[in-house]
């Protein structure tokens, strides 16, 4: 992207930034604890985005998550991971951007969260910025 102005900068849509849904690793709402483990393990991700069949979004599922919901008294109780679905762990309390809203409406979100999950206007995941994508381009200008 060409150097900016600063208000060009802020006026950058979501979309433009956005990393889209087929690069995006997640896991659907119905899958066990023992996948997504598999998933954020493999990714290498601490976090990543829930999502339903439809591509609707409705969390998110981190490695903490799953370890605090299979912590027994005195063990990891590593045999629930296969009973427990990510619906009942994950975090249903996550900011949500749409694709066309600009960059000084989301920047203030980055600052608590290292993504933001993206949505186009029919409530369909699209994607997620990630605060890397937007301090990058800030280093380039
Ligand atoms: P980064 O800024 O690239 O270090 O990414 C910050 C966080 O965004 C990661 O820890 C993940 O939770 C999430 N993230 C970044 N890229 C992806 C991706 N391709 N798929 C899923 N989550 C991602």
């Amino acid at each position: 992207m060409k150097r900016l102005h600063s208000e060009a900068f802020l006026d950058i849509k979501a979309e433009k930034l956005m990393i889209p849904l087929e690069r995006v690793a997640h896991v659907q709402s119905k899958n066990n604890l023992e996948h997504a483990l598999l998933v954020l393990t493999k990714s290498g991700y601490s976090a990543i985005p829930v999502l339903d069949y439809h591509d609707k979004l409705h969390g998110l599922i981190s490695t903490p998550l799953i370890m605090e919901a299979i912590l027994g008294i005195e063990r990891i109780e590593f045999e629930k991971l296969q009973s427990i679905l990510v619906e009942e762990v994950m975090n249903k309390e996550i900011p949500r951007v749409t694709t066309n809203s600009s960059l000084n409406q989301y920047l203030k979100l980055l600052v608590d969260h290292p993504f933001l999950c993206i949505e186009n206007e029919a409530g369909f995941f699209e994607g997620i910025v990630t605060r890397r994508v937007v301090l990058d381009l800030l280093a380039k200008q």
